[in-house]
């Protein structure tokens, strides 16, 4: 039986009520979609996680499916139990952003570093210096912060779009926050052009990676002739 707080609790926190009486605590997580077999968000086969629900409104975003509408919701635990299934170097979070349920995702990157050895990417709209500012006062985002190995930040800014690799505008960095991803750099810095998958479903047509124009334009021809539910 699932009791949903209702109270001032940021990281979605739900309750099962116990046999005994008791409540167990349980981290809930907001997301868009979620894929493994990823290779264009990431060095190595990737799982991917699109958390739901973003503050900004950046024009141009192309995440709008996963900031209005309705999200999928799932405990932190079934999160983990499915990633530590795939066959995958690591996952790459996007979103939606990640930092708004800082909590739910510190707690899973926790559980699957200490189940696997799992290399962790984060795509936020956050610049890295106000994440550290954050992570003074909330420990879920310093814990989150501690479980990341290369964080891509900033927010998206059309009119600094060139169509570089893997982010979606040239203000954003590519930030080794350890070492497990430092002499992997040339992934980014040496690639050419845009790469992108479309995932097709009976009910979605996903777009993965970071796209540009030209490939916006033929996802929305592709999503128009299978799409019953569309989503980015
Ligand atoms: S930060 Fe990312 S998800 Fe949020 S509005 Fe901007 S582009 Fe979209």
């Amino acid at each position: 039986m699932l009791r949903k707080n209702t109270a001032d609790e940021p990281s979605l926190r739900t309750g099962i009520i116990l046999k005994n009486g008791g409540v167990k605590r349980v981290s809930r997580l907001l997301y868009g979609a979620r894929i493994a077999g990823c290779k264009v968000l990431g060095p190595g086969n990737r799982a991917v996680l699109w958390v739901f629900g973003c503050p900004r409104d950046c024009p141009g975003c192309i995440a709008k499916s996963f900031r209005e509408g309705t999200p999928r919701e799932t405990t932190v635990q079934e999160m983990a139990e499915w990633y530590l299934a795939q066959d995958a170097e690591g996952i790459t979070i996007s979103g939606g952003e990640p930092f708004e349920q800082a909590e739910a995702l510190a707690e899973l990157t926790e559980i699957i570093r200490r189940e696997k050895d799992a290399g962790v990417i984060v795509y936020t709209g956050y610049l890295y210096e106000e994440l550290l500012d954050r992570a003074k006062q909330e420990s879920a985002v310093r814990r989150f912060l501690n479980n990341i190995d290369l964080l891509i930040d900033g927010p998206y800014l059309q009119e600094r779009d060139h169509n570089q690799p893997y982010v979606g505008s040239d203000n954003q960095r590519l930030l080794p926050l350890t070492n497990r991803y430092a002499g992997q750099m040339s992934y980014y810095t040496e690639a050419v052009g845009r790469k992108v998958e479309i995932r097709l479903s009976e009910k979605t047509t996903l777009l993965v990676g970071v796209p540009g124009q030209d490939q916006r334009e033929i996802w929305r021809r592709v999503k128009k002739l299978n799409d019953t539910n569309v989503e980015t």
